[in-house]
């Protein structure tokens, strides 16, 4: 029997084309090839469970081979294999038409990157490496001859019979000559663990099994200890340290998904992580560009994903509004959630030990997701600089009593440094007012969105005001001083900070807190802060403002307004406006030094 045809496609040559708009993932040719192979033996496996395949399965192993000689490829597998008619409906018809058709589909689309870099071409992207593809295979149907196929790209085909006598398909790739860099064995090899890790039957390729056959994700969890998880994660990502805890998702309906995800201690900063969740479809792995798929916050997690529903072949704009991709969103993301408060109510003290490496992924998560927020808002904790950990319903009772102002919104403090802003700190201290650390980057959005959603409750930096004002309970301390006076004082700290464009304001203050407060107003520091991230809406630079609050019962004012002249009291009120820079650790170069002067000449009088 020997056969010549054309194989009926409209295009005259379809090959130039694809090679064209796949150039830069040529190697997925050996995905598709090998997922043809496992599908076939999968197939047979199920044949021959239910007695339609009578034949012994024998070793099911699928063999890669390169043959630097001859210049090809071999792709080798003991499935079900295919008789000269099934060639003619699968390949010739089905396998072309596939390819017609996303001809049909892209030929208008000239930006690569409006194609999703990874689909399923099938058995045709052998073509964007050869220039001719022969296949040799005979069917496990018992008396099945052997046939060979054979196509150099073109429409034109040709099928003989074939000397085979085991059962399988050999898919025999003949290297185009800008293709040769596949004959390179390491080449291959980084092909076969990147896409063929986990598949489900075994690869091997130079005497080695590439793939575990069997990986966590698609194993029953109660049959799965922690050290397995933790085995696992550490095939996933050699290099990286333990994760915290990990989730075993298993859904089949609405949608089938499968997979593991890990979360990774962060190093405090919103890092784009470079392990990255694993996408997979079958355990064929397809992308660790999860974008569209995964919500922006869960791009933090790690591990895998398995998922047939997730459709491949369509380009990203669709992957966004895809029904099945939004389900999968929502579902992971609710899991992600129930186990978390999972822990935070099984195991509280567990859960505030690792508060400290989930915090950064918790609160990105809340700020990006209402239903996340919904759940997270009741074990989303605030820690103070006792490193204790309250929840925001826990945290607002606890200071309620003592931090409600006027207006009967509760205040909470926080410090973005504890060191810097110790006296403020300390300030706080003295009312029994208690402190939050507040000291990564995502806190200052985390701040404006708390106070967004929760209703009378503020939060406001330890130095953004002195603490009486911060805190405003409409008493007033009396001031020791007369109008008079205050004018005099007044007078004297204009002419101290001449040129500095300071806010001066006069303070009847406790006689115990600092004679000069200096403090940046929450509101303006918070839009800087925000602007500077790329986050606010102010272009180029933020004006610095500065309140300058004078105690006018320190007994230093007193001191000042007994001073012999003029000249002394201004020495007076310089000294007393440094000291209040100082505690905000913003006195250096020739301020500093001269401080540091007047300071020595002040002790020796
Ligand atoms: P798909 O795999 O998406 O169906 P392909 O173009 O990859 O499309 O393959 C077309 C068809 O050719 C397959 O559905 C299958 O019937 C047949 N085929 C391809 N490779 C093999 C193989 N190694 N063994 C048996 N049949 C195969």
């Amino acid at each position: 029997m020997e056969e010549r045809g054309t194989i009926s496609i409209h295009t005259e040559n379809i090959f130039p084309i694809i090679k064209k708009f796949l150039y830069s993932d040529h190697e997925i040719f050996l995905r598709e090839l090998i997922s043809n192979a496992v599908d076939a033996t999968e197939k047979l496996k199920r044949l021959s469970a239910i007695g339609e395949a009578k034949d012994e399965m024998g070793d099911l192993k699928i063999h890669v081979a390169v043959n630097k000689d001859a210049k090809t490829i071999t792709v080798k597998d003991k499935g079900i294999g295919m008789t000269a008619d099934e060639i003619k409906k699968y390949i010739n018809q089905i396998a072309f038409s596939g390819a017609t058709e996303f001809i049909e589909k892209y030929k208008d689309k000239i930006d690569e990157k409006q194609i999703i870099g990874h689909f399923g071409l099938g058995f045709y992207s052998a073509f964007m490496v050869s220039s001719k593809v022969e296949i040799i295979t005979k069917s496990f149907k018992e008396g099945s001859e052997a046939a060979r196929w054979i196509c150099d790209g073109s429409t034109e085909f040709e099928i003989t019979k074939a000397e085979k006598q085991d059962r399988g398909t050999d898919i025999i790739l003949h290297l185009a000559d800008d293709s040769l860099e596949f004959l390179e064995n390491y080449r291959i090899e980084n092909i076969l663990t990147k896409y063929c890790k986990f598949l489900p039957v075994e690869i091997e390729f130079e005497g080695k099994i590439i793939n575990n056959t069997n990986p966590l994700w698609t194993r029953q969890p109660s049959e799965l200890k922690d050290e397995d998880y933790l085995n696992f994660y550490r095939e996933l990502y050699p290099f990286a340290g333990d994760p915290l805890f990990w989730i075993h998702l298993n859904v089949d309906y609405p949608f089938n998904l499968t997979g593991i995800l890990y979360f990774p201690k962060l190093k405090g900063e919103l890092e784009v992580n470079k392990n990255k969740i694993q996408l997979y479809s079958r355990q064929v792995f397809i992308t660790d560009e999860v974008k569209d798929v995964v919500p922006e916050f869960l791009m933090l997690l790690h591990g895998v994903i398995d998922s047939p529903d997730i459709p491949l072949n369509v380009s990203r704009s669709f992957l966004q509004t895809d029904s099945n991709v939004k389900k999968i969103n929502t579902h992971i993301t609710k899991k992600v959630a129930d186990k978390l408060a999972e822990l935070f109510k099984n195991d509280r003290k567990a859960f505030e030990e690792k508060w400290n490496d989930i915090h950064v992924f918790v609160k990105f998560g809340m700020m990006s997701d209402d239903k996340f927020y919904e759940k997270a808002k009741d074990f989303c904790l605030l820690s103070n600089i006792k490193d204790q950990h309250y929840t925001i319903e826990e945290y607002k009772e606890f200071i309620k009593a003592n931090q409600t102002d006027k207006n009967e919104t509760i205040i909470a403090l926080y410090t973005s440094d504890p060191a810097r802003q110790h006296s403020y700190i300390e300030s706080a201290e003295k009312r029994n007012y208690d402190v939050l650390l507040m000291n990564n980057m995502i806190d200052n959005h985390f701040i404006n969105m708390i106070e967004g959603k929760v209703e009378k409750f503020a939060l406001k930096r330890v130095d953004a005001d002195i603490v009486d004002k911060l805190i405003d309970k409409g008493h007033q301390v009396e001031s020791v001083l007369s109008e008079n006076e205050k004018t005099k004082v007044k007078e004297i700290f204009e002419k101290a900070t001449t040129g500095k464009g300071v806010t001066l304001n006069l303070e009847s203050l406790p006689a115990d807190e600092l004679p000069v407060s200096i403090t940046q107003p929450e509101f303006m520091r918070r839009m800087k802060e925000m602007s500077s991230l790329g986050g606010g809406g102010f272009m180029g630079k933020m004006p610095e403002i500065l309140n300058v609050a004078i105690n006018t019962n320190h007994k230093i004012i007193q001191k000042l307004l007994k001073a012999p002249n003029e000249e002394e009291q201004v020495k007076i009120a310089k000294q007393a406006y440094d000291l209040g820079l100082l505690s905000q650790g913003m006195l250096s170069g020739k301020e500093l030094t001269d401080f540091i002067q007047r300071s020595a000449e002040l002790a020796s009088n």
